[in-house]
């Protein structure tokens, strides 16, 4: 018999094509006549440029400091150009670190929110915030910070490299793959779930053979909208917990640790989990979820194995008691051997 909690997430979402131009239109529907744009020191350039052409007068500055896992040092700094500026919004332009800037003002001011994401990390979708004081990341989930409005715009991700690309977009697949097992999963995630690793699965090798292909960018943002609504709607299991664990203790990339990890980790709920593998392989248009996984991977030129994202041997006995330490859901029950043997296949690259 179904039983099941259903909470939607109040943002709008728009979604287009040169969608960044109805910015303004956006910020003014927010009863917002100033925003400060927040970007990344690599991405400044290009959001200075959008802000000249598309913000107008509606520009408070521009704070370039985002910087990945949210350092607080960084948002108390950017909170004294809110302050200077007379900001009455943020406008976060770029991937999950941009975003999560603006979710930290946004926590501490009640600032509204304009999130225009040009990664597939979906962190605008989800009202969660990792942050990191003092080399220690803490997580929590307040309705504060998720975005009012979020703009998607395929062709802002034309000028993401292949090497950052591929891995975003298997980040994203996780958010879904493991929307299907969580322990709160609900019937209208499950859907989302299931469309959103139909259109990654399709669009992401596409973009990998041809980088100019926008209907396959087009098709892998839609993919990933959806997978950051699952992540913002439903708890995380094994797969979650162990990349947190190796880019957390091991310093290890965020998204080519998911990238990677995400055969492994499903591979380790296939007898566990026969439903959510069975409507994955069904979304991926083949028999065995873990398999076709392992098969993108493949295709889109990204590292393969722990070994080549430089994790040491010795290192893996540690990461396994490490993501066993505070014991969470997850269909198969979670131990330190089969973590270990977990980790043994992905340091290798070989099949799940
Ligand atoms: P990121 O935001 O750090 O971006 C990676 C790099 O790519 C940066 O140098 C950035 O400037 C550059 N970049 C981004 N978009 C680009 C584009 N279109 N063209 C060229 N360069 C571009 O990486 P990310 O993977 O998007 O986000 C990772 C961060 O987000 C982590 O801190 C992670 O913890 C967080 N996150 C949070 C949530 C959440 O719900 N709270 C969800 C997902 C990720």
């Amino acid at each position: 018999m179904m039983d099941f909690v259903y909470e939607g997430l109040p943002t709008r979402v728009v979604f287009a094509k040169g969608g960044r131009a109805r910015a303004a239109a956006e910020l003014k529907r927010l009863g917002v006549t100033r925003a400060l744009v927040l970007s990344t020191p690599p991405q400044e350039e290009q959001v200075r440029a959008f802000a000249e052409e598309h913000l107008g007068d509606r520009v408070a500055g521009v704070f370039a400091g985002a910087a990945m896992h949210t350092p607080v040092e960084v948002t108390e700094e950017a909170l004294t150009v809110v302050r200077e500026s007379g900001a009455e919004a943020t406008l976060a332009f770029g991937g999950g670190s941009t975003i999560g800037l603006g979710k930290a003002i946004a926590l501490r001011t009640g600032l509204p929110q304009l999130a225009i994401p040009t990664t597939f990390a979906g962190s605008e979708m989800t009202p969660i915030l990792g942050q990191t004081e003092a080399g220690r990341k803490t997580t929590l989930r307040d309705a504060k910070v998720l975005p009012q409005a979020v703009i998607y715009d395929p062709d802002l991700i034309a000028t993401l490299p292949t090497f950052i690309a591929g891995p975003s977009g298997m980040n994203a697949m996780a958010h879904a793959i493991e929307a299907l097992y969580a322990e709160n999963a609900n019937p209208i995630v499950s859907l989302m779930a299931q469309e959103s690793i139909r259109a990654l699965g399709s669009a992401l090798p596409k973009m990998a053979a041809d980088s100019a292909d926008e209907a396959a960018r087009s098709e892998a943002l839609y993919g990933a909208w959806l997978a950051g609504l699952c992540l913002g709607s439903v708890g995380m299991a094994i797969h979650h917990k162990i990349c947190h664990t190796l880019g957390g203790s091991f310093d290890l990339p965020h998204a080519d640790v998911h990238c990677l990890m995400i055969p492994y980790s499903s591979a380790y709920n296939r007898e566990a989990a026969p439903e959510a593998m069975r409507l994955a392989a069904g979304a991926l248009d083949a028999g065995d979820a873990p398999d076709a996984l392992y098969g993108l991977l493949q295709k889109l030129g990204v590292k393969k194995s722990l070994a080549e994202l430089g994790m040491a041997p010795a290192d893996l006995d540690r990461a396994a008691a490490i993501a066993v330490e505070n014991p969470y859901y997850n269909p198969r029950p979670v131990t330190r051997e089969g973590v270990r043997e977990m980790l043994q296949a992905a340091y290798e690259g070989r099949p799940p």
